[in-house]
C-alpha cells in the first residue's frame, strides 16, 4: 500500500455513507433558503487573483498566505476561490443583476480552497453555503439574513448556538476608531506578535481578531468601536437588535468582533456552537455596502453570510445521531443464469415506472443474495428462479415483515401501487 496515491493533505473524500448526510443537509438548506426567497447562483471554481486581493484585502491571512494561485500560460495570475462573496459580487456586476431587479437575493453552495494548517474542522478544501442580499441598506434586511442563518441551524436540530452581533459602523467612523485603537495599542507595541505589529500600521482592527492569549488580555481594555458609531450607524444597529428581539432570536453584542475581511461595514455577526472544539464558528457574515463599488460596479448596499458545511455536520454529529435512510425499493434476486434475461427486463420496466431497483450481478448463492437484499435496505426482494420463469411469476418478499407471495409478472406494477 505504500506507493498508492493518496488525497492531498487537508482534503477529504466524501464516501457514500457520508454523502447521505450531505444530501440531507443540502436539502434542508435549499428548503429554508427557498422559504426566504433566495435563488441559487453558481460561479466558477477559479477566478483572477486580483478579484480576491482587491476585495478581501492584501493584508488578510486569506490573501497573504492561504491562496492557491498560479500563473496561467498567458501569465494571468489565477486563484482557486478562497471565498465566495467576491465571485458572487463579480458576477452580480458583470451580468448587471442590479439592473434586472433592485433587490437580488442569492445563495450558493460549493467548495473553497485555503492553504491553512489542517485540523479538526479546518481543511484546505472545504464547503460553504452562503447567501448575499443586494440592494437594501435597511436594518430589516440585516434581520432577514441573520434570521435565515438562525432558522437553518435550529431547524437542522442544533441547540448549542451562540449568535454574536456587532456593528463596525461606516468607513468614516472606522477611520476615527482606527486612530483611537492605534493610540491605545502604541504603548504595547513591543509586546505584540510580529503579525500584529504589521497589522498595527496597515489594519489595526484586525488585531482584535487575535487568538494569542496575552494579546487578548491587552485588547480587553481597548476602546470599543460601538462608542465611535455615527448617529445613523447607531440607529441602524438598534433596529437590527430590536427586530431580532421581536423574532425571539437570542444574541449577545461583542464589540471585539470585527471579522477578518476588509469589506465589512456596519453589522457583523457570527454563530458559534459550543458542541464544537477549537474551531467553533459555524458561520459568519455582515454588511458590505462598499464592496460592489470597490469592484467597479454601481454603488449597491449588500449583506450576507457564509456557513462552513463540514462544521455544521460536525456540530450535528455531536448533538444528534444521524438516522441513515435507504430509498431502494427492490432487490432483484436471480437464482440461475437462465433467469437473467427476464430479470433485466423486469428491472427495466420497474425503473421506467419510477422504482429504484438493485439487481444481483455477482451470480451469488441464494443465501448470499438474500443477505445482500436485507443489507441493501430495500423494501422488497423479487426472487426469480426457473419455476417463476416457467409460470411467468415472481416471488415478492417484504424484507422487513418477512412474508412473501407469488405474483404474475404482468400484475407486478398493479401490486406495487
Ligand atoms: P469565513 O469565510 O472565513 O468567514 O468562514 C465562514 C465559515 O466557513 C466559518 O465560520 C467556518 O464555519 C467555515 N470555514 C472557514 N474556513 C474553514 C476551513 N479551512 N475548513 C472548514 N471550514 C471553514
Amino acid at each position: 500500500m505504500s506507493n498508492i496515491i493518496r488525497s492531498i493533505k487537508g482534503t477529504h473524500d466524501i464516501l457514500p455513507e457520508d454523502s447521505k448526510k450531505w444530501q440531507q443537509l443540502e436539502s434542508t438548506i435549499r428548503k429554508i433558503t427557498h422559504q426566504f426567497g433566495y435563488e441559487e447562483i453558481r460561479t466558477p471554481i477559479f477566478e483572477k487573483t486580483g478579484l480576491f486581493s482587491r476585495s478581501v484585502g492584501e493584508d488578510t491571512d486569506i490573501v497573504s498566505k492561504e491562496m492557491y494561485s498560479w500563473e496561467d500560460r498567458d501569465n494571468t495570475s489565477l486563484t482557486l476561490r478562497p471565498e465566495l462573496t467576491a465571485p458572487v459580487v463579480r458576477s452580480f456586476i458583470q451580468h448587471n443583476l442590479g439592473g434586472l431587479s433592485p433587490l437580488q437575493r442569492l445563495f450558493y453552495i460549493g467548495p473553497l480552497f485555503r492553504r491553512e494548517r489542517p485540523q479538526k474542522g479546518r481543511q484546505r478544501q472545504f464547503h460553504q453555503y452562503g447567501i448575499e442580499a443586494f440592494g437594501s441598506p435597511h436594518p430589516e434586511q440585516d434581520a432577514e439574513v441573520i434570521s435565515l442563518a438562525y432558522s437553518l441551524l435550529t431547524q437542522l436540530g442544533l441547540t448549542n448556538l451562540n449568535l454574536k452581533l456587532n456593528s463596525i459602523g461606516s468607513p468614516e467612523c472606522r477611520a476615527q476608531y482606527r486612530n483611537a485603537l492605534q493610540d491605545y495599542l502604541r504603548p504595547f507595541l513591543n509586546e505584540l506578535s510580529e503579525t500584529s505589529q504589521k497589522r498595527f500600521e496597515n489594519n489595526p482592527l484586525r488585531i482584535l481578531d487575535t487568538k494569542v492569549p496575552h494579546e487578548i488580555d491587552i485588547i480587553k481594555n481597548a476602546p470599543n468601536i460601538t462608542d465611535f458609531l455615527t448617529h445613523e450607524d447607531q440607529a441602524h444597529f438598534n433596529s437590527v437588535q430590536s427586530f431580532l428581539n421581536q423574532l425571539n432570536i437570542p444574541f449577545t453584542c461583542d464589540p471585539t468582533m470585527v471579522r477578518g475581511l476588509d469589506y465589512y461595514t456596519r453589522t457583523t455577526f457570527e454563530i458559534t456552537s459550543s458542541a464544537l472544539g477549537a474551531q467553533d464558528a459555524l458561520l459568519g457574515g455582515g454588511r458590505y455596502d462598499k464592496l460592489v463599488e470597490t469592484l467597479g460596479g454601481k454603488a449597491t448596499p449588500a449583506i450576507g453570510f457564509a456557513a462552513g458545511m463540514e462544521r455544521i455536520l460536525l456540530a450535528l454529529e455531536a448533538e444528534t445521531p444521524f438516522e441513515s435512510y435507504d430509498s431502494t425499493d427492490i432487490y432483484m434476486v436471480c437464482l440461475d443464469e437462465s433467469v437473467l434475461s427476464v430479470s433485466i427486463d423486469l428491472a427495466n420496466q420497474l425503473r421506467q415506472a419510477g422504482k429504484s431497483v438493485k439487481m444481483e450481478t455477482l451470480r451469488r448463492s441464494m443465501k448470499a443474495q438474500m443477505r445482500e437484499a436485507n443489507r441493501s435496505g430495500a423494501t422488497y426482494a423479487f426472487i426469480l428462479g426457473e419455476n417463476e420463469i416457467q409460470n411467468k411469476t415472481v416471488v415478492i418478499k417484504k424484507l422487513k415483515e418477512g412474508n412473501q407471495e407469488t405474483v404474475l409478472q404482468t400484475e407486478i406494477l398493479e401490486k406495487l401501487k
